[in-house]
């Protein structure tokens, strides 16, 4: 794709599967590490709510929507079960094998996937994917090979960013946010 503000209608319309990459995607790439009063270990994680809702839209437009994490945290887990989407975290980041299983799964193709991304953690499945997105944020091998990139940064609207533009480019975002509102007008 030449120009990487702007997904193209052939390309969103084929898009069955939706990866999102959590750090730096979902999230601004940090995270609060600390301790529970008896000694326990805990992450926090701040999600943005409006990048919340953009994977929903996706859900609600009938497209598959998964999270893959190459770290294990229990905040991802939680904010996973929120969003009733599918979520794997895997450990040191070995991410291919996971999504050729979720490929088969839900029976489509690489061509028919899509993914936001934002480092080289999620490289081995970004390169393989019909539609790169990355946030902002992203680095410089990801932003060098995505077919689009989102002006805002990971964890504040880079994926409401691209939900928004993938469904307008398949000319579902009106209807989206139609069917939201008149859901939400009913007594
Ligand atoms: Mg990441």
């Amino acid at each position: 794709m030449s120009n990487p503000t702007t997904i193209a209608a052939e390309v969103a319309e084929r898009v069955k599967l939706v990866i999102f990459d959590v750090d730096g995607v979902l999230t601004e790439a940090g995270i609060y590490v600390g301790s529970t009063p008896d000694g326990g270990s805990l992450e926090l994680k701040r999600f943005d709510i409006q990048d919340g809702l953009g994977v929903k839209m996706l859900v609600w437009a009938d497209l598959k929507v998964a999270l893959v994490s190459g770290r294990q945290s229990e905040a991802t887990s939680i904010r996973a079960l929120e969003l009733n989407v599918e979520c794997y975290q895997v450990p040191d980041a070995k991410k291919l094998p996971v999504v050729e299983a979720l490929i088969q799964k839900h029976g489509v193709s690489w061509e028919e996937v899509a993914m936001l991304a934002d480092d080289i953690p999620d490289l081995s499945v970004f390169r393989k994917v019909g539609l790169k997105a990355a946030v902002s944020t992203a680095t410089k091998p990801v932003l060098d090979i995505a077919d689009w990139i989102a002006s805002k940064p990971g964890g504040r609207g880079a994926a409401r960013e691209f939900s928004d533009a993938l469904l307008s480019a398949r000319s579902q975002l009106d209807d989206i946010i139609e069917l939201y509102v008149e859901e939400r007008s009913r007594l």
